[in-house]
C-alpha cells in the first residue's frame, strides 16, 4: 500500500500543520506537491572521516559523542554562542553555533551525533555553525538526512528551513512504494531512463553522485519532452481548426510595396511572402516574426494588415504599452495613407481616434466595428469591444498567444467557427535552434538583414575617468539638436556602493551637470499617465535628457535621440543592453552608446566588449546565452520561455531525443488515448506554463 499523494501536506506530520502557511507560500499544499518540490542544490557532506583526519578547509561529516556543550556570550560582540566538544575514538574537535541557544537543550553530553560542514582553522580546528543530526534519529527508519550524504538544499521562504522540508519530504518518500509514471515505457526503455519513483527519491536523497546524475537525466528529459509534446498538441489543435482564408491580393500589395519610400530587403520580402501564403490557408496561422531592433518588422506587418483589409476582413495590432500602441498607430496611418484603409486606435486611458474621419472621442465599440485595422494595447483582449469579422491578430512582444486568448478574440466577432490568424512580433533575437525547441508550435520568419545605409552605432566601454568628457560630448550633441537617454539599474538609491539609481542620477544631472537643460525621469513605479506624459515630452523634444530604468527597453521610437548612456552596464545582460542601444541610431544622425561600469573585472570587460564588437542581436544573444541561461537572457514571462528546473536547452542530444519522441507519440496517438497519465500531466504543464 502506498500513500495517497492527493492528501494535504499537513497529513504527513504535525510539524507540517504548524508550517502550513509557509508551505503554501512556496506552492506546497498536497503530499504530491511536497515530493515534487525539487532541491535547488546539494551540500556534499558525503565524506565521513575520523576526527583526527580532519584538515582545515575540508567539508566533511564526523560522528562522535557530545563531550561537553554550553551556551555563553562571545566576549567580542556579546553574541550568544553555543560551544561544544565532539569526541570520537581518534580525537576531539570544537564546534561553535551562533544564536542557536536551544541547541544546548537538544544536544546533551553523551549523545551520539553527526556533525557536518566545512572545517576552519582558528587556533585549532573548529566547525562553525555546522549541520548536526542525532545518530539515534538517523538510525531509526530514516537513515541520515541532514549529514553524512549529499544533502538537498531547497528554495525557501521566511520561517521555513531546508532541514524541515527535508524531514517532511523524507517522511513521505519512505512511505511511498509506487508512483504512477506518465512517461511511456517504450521511451524509458529506448533512452534507458529510470522510473519516476526512483528519480524523485534520488533527486531528494541521492545515494551517490552517479545515481543523482541518472535521476537528473530522467527529469531533464521530462521537462523537454513535455514542452514539446504540449507544443505539438497545440499545433495539432490549430491545424484542425478553421480560419478565414485571406486571398493574396497581388495587385494591391505590389502597388503598396512600390509606393513605399524604400525598397524592401530580401529578408522582408521573404517574411511577407511567408505570411501572405499562410494567411491563404483555411487554418489559423501561428507565426513568429523575429527581427532585431530596426530590422523593419512594422512594414512587413503593414503588408499583412493591408492584405487583410483588402479581403474585407478586420485585423488587430496589440502592443504592450500605450506609447507603443500610439506609435504603431501613427506609423500605420502614415504607411497606409491614401489606401482607403480605416485604422483606429483604441485605448483605455485616453480618447480614441480614427484616422479616416479625423474625429476623436467616438465610442470604442463604434470605432472597432467600423475599422479595418484596430490598434490597441493587449488589454483590448479583455475589453468589451466587439469586432465585425476579425481575421488576423498581430501581437507585439508577446510570444505566447494561447488558444484561450484566441478564443476570446474570436468571441469578439461573434464567430463560432473560425479562429483568427496570429502573428507575433519580437525583437528578442532567439536563435533558430532554440526557437524550434521552445516554439515547436510556431512557424518562424526571421529578419536577419538590416535595411541598407544604417550607420553603425559607435559603442564604447567608458572608463570612470572619462565621465566628465562624456558629459561634454552630450552637451554638444544637445546643442546640435539631439537628445539623450541615460539608463540606470535601480529606481531608488541603494547603500550598495557604486550602483546608480535613476533618482540620484536624475537629481545630479538636473541640478549639477546640466542645470540649463530639461532632464526627465522615467521608471516603472510612475503612474501610467505620468509615464505617457514624460515619453510624450521626450518625443516632442521638450525633454532633452531622459533618465530611465529598463522600462525604456521595449520598442519606443525616438528618432532624434543619438546618445545612449548606460550606468552599471555590468548589471544588464548583453541582449538587454543591445535592446537599449537599439533606442538610438534610428535616423540619419550618427549615434553613440556609452557603457559605464564600476566593475572592471576581466569577465565584465569581456562581456561588455562583445557589445563593442558585434552589432548583430542574434550573435549577441548567442554570446549572452553562454554566460547566462535563456531565462536570464530573454526573461520568462514575456518571451513565453518555460521555467526549466533541470534541463538545459543547449543539451542538443536530449532536446533532439525529446523532439523525436514527441513527434512519434503524436503520430501514433494524437489524442493520447493510450496515455491517460501523460494526458493528465500535459494538462498540468499547460496550467503552469501558459496564461
Ligand atoms: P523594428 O523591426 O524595430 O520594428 P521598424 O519597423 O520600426 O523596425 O523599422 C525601423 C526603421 O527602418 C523605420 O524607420 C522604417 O521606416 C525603416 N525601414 C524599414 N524597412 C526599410 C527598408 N527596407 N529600407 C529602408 N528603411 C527601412
Ligand atoms: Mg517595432
Amino acid at each position: 500500500m502506498s500513500i495517497d499523494l492527493q492528501l494535504p501536506a499537513t497529513a504527513v506530520h504535525p510539524m507540517a500543520v504548524k508550517l502550513a502557511a509557509k508551505l503554501k507560500k512556496i506552492g506546497i499544499e498536497t503530499l504530491s506537491d511536497l515530493i515534487f518540490y525539487y532541491p535547488s542544490r546539494y551540500d556534499d557532506f558525503s565524506v565521513t572521516v575520523a576526527i583526527k583526519d580532519l584538515t582545515a578547509g575540508q567539508t566533511a561529516t564526523v560522528r562522535g559523542k557530545v563531550e561537553l556543550i554550553k551556551n555563553q556570550r562571545s566576549w567580542r560582540k556579546g553574541m550568544l554562542i553555543t560551544e561544544a566538544i565532539i569526541k570520537d575514538d581518534s580525537g576531539a574537535v570544537k564546534v561553535i553555533w551562533f544564536g542557536q541557544y536551544y541547541l544546548s537543550k537538544i544536544l546533551k553530553p553523551g549523545d551520539e551525533v553527526f556533525i557536518a560542514g566545512r572545517v576552519s582553522d582558528s587556533r585549532g580546528l573548529v566547525f562553525y555553525s555546522p549541520a548536526y543530526e542525532k545518530a539515534t534519529a538517523a538510525k531509526e527508519d530514516l537513515g541520515a538526512t541532514h549529514t553524512g550524504r549529499l544533502v538537498p538544499v531547497y528554495h525557501l521562504t521566511k520561517g521555513l528551513t531546508s532541514k524541515q522540508l527535508r524531514y517532511l519530504i523524507k517522511l513521505v518518500l519512505i512511505k511511498l512504494q509506487t508512483l504512477s509514471d506518465y512517461l511511456p515505457p517504450e521511451i524509458k526503455k529506448s533512452l534507458k531512463l529510470g522510473s519516476l519513483l526512483e528519480a524523485v527519491q534520488q533527486i531528494h536523497f541521492p545515494d551517490n553522485q552517479a545515481k543523482l546524475d541518472i535521476a537528473e537525466k530522467r527529469l531533464k528529459f521530462d521537462e523537454l519532452f513535455l514542452i514539446q509534446l504540449k507544443n505539438r498538441l497545440a499545433r495539432l489543435e490549430l491545424d484542425q481548426s478553421q480560419a478565414i482564408s485571406l486571398e493574396f491580393k497581388e495587385q494591391a500589395v505590389k502597388k503598396f510595396v512600390e509606393g513605399l519610400p524604400f525598397k524592401l530587403t530580401t529578408a522582408q520580402r521573404k517574411a511577407a511572402w511567408e505570411i501572405l501564403k499562410d494567411l491563404q490557408k483555411g487554418h489559423p496561422m501561428n507565426r513568429l516574426l523575429e527581427g532585431d531592433v530596426g530590422s523593419g518588422k512594422t512594414v512587413v506587418t503593414a503588408i499583412a494588415l493591408y492584405n487583410t483589409a483588402k479581403n474585407g476582413a478586420q485585423s488587430a495590432l496589440l502592443a504592450p504599452t500605450e506609447i507603443l500602441a500610439r506609435q504603431h498607430y501613427q506609423t500605420l496611418t502614415r504607411l497606409l495613407s491614401g489606401t482607403g484603409v480605416k485604422i483606429s486606435l483604441v485605448m483605455r486611458s485616453e480618447k480614441t481616434g480614427n484616422y479616416e474621419s479625423g474625429e476623436l472621442n467616438h465610442d470604442a465599440d463604434f470605432l472597432v466595428q467600423n475599422s479595418d485595422i484596430v490598434v490597441g494595447t493587449h488589454a483590448l483582449i479583455q475589453d468589451k469591444v466587439k469586432f465585425k469579422n476579425l481575421a488576423l491578430a498581430v501581437v507585439d512582444e508577446q510570444h505566447r498567444f494561447g488558444v484561450e486568448q484566441r478564443r476570446k478574440l474570436q468571441k469578439k466577432s461573434g464567430d463560432l467557427v473560425t479562429l483568427p490568424h496570429f502573428l507575433s512580433l519580437s525583437a528578442t533575437p532567439i536563435p533558430r535552434s532554440l526557437a524550434l525547441t521552445l516554439y515547436g508550435d510556431l512557424d518562424l520568419s526571421i529578419l536577419d538583414e538590416m535595411p541598407p545605409g544604417r550607420k553603425k552605432i559607435i559603442t564604447k566601454v567608458v572608463a570612470p575617468a572619462e565621465r566628465a568628457n562624456t558629459y561634454e560630448f552630450i552637451r554638444a550633441e544637445i546643442k546640435a539638436g539631439r537628445q539623450v537617454f541615460v539608463i540606470c539599474p535601480l529606481i531608488d538609491p541603494s547603500d550598495q556602493l557604486g550602483i546608480r539609481s535613476v533618482k540620484e542620477e536624475h537629481a545630479k544631472l538636473d541640478k549639477e551637470i546640466f542645470p540649463e537643460l530639461s532632464v526627465g525621469l522615467l521608471h516603472g513605479r510612475l503612474k501610467a499617465a505620468d509615464k505617457e506624459k514624460i515619453m510624450a515630452d521626450f518625443l516632442s523634444g521638450e525633454i532633452k535628457i531622459l533618465v530611465a530604468t529598463s522600462v525604456i527597453e521595449v520598442g519606443v521610437d525616438a528618432p532624434n535621440a543619438t546618445v545612449m548612456m548606460i550606468e552599471g552596464a555590468e548589471r544588464f545582460g548583453l541582449a538587454q543592453l543591445h535592446q537599449f542601444r537599439g533606442r538610438v541610431g534610428r535616423a540619419e544622425h550618427q549615434s553613440h552608446c556609452f557603457l559605464f561600469t564600476e566593475n572592471e573585472s576581466a569577465e565584465t570587460l569581456e562581456r561588455l566588449s562583445a557589445l563593442v564588437a558585434y552589432s548583430d542581436g542574434f550573435r549577441l544573444a548567442e554570446r549572452d546565452l553562454q554566460f547566462r541561461g535563456p531565462g536570464e537572457v530573454f526573461g520568462t514571462a514575456q518571451s513565453g520561455l518555460p521555467d526549466l528546473h533541470f534541463a538545459n536547452l543547449f543539451d542538443f542530444a536530449l532536446v533532439k531525443a525529446a523532439r523525436e519522441w514527441a513527434g512519434r507519440i503524436i503520430q501514433i496517438d494524437p489524442k493520447l488515448a493510450k496515455y491517460p497519465l501523460l494526458k493528465a500531466k500535459i494538462g498540468q504543464v499547460e496550467k503552469a506554463h501558459l496564461e
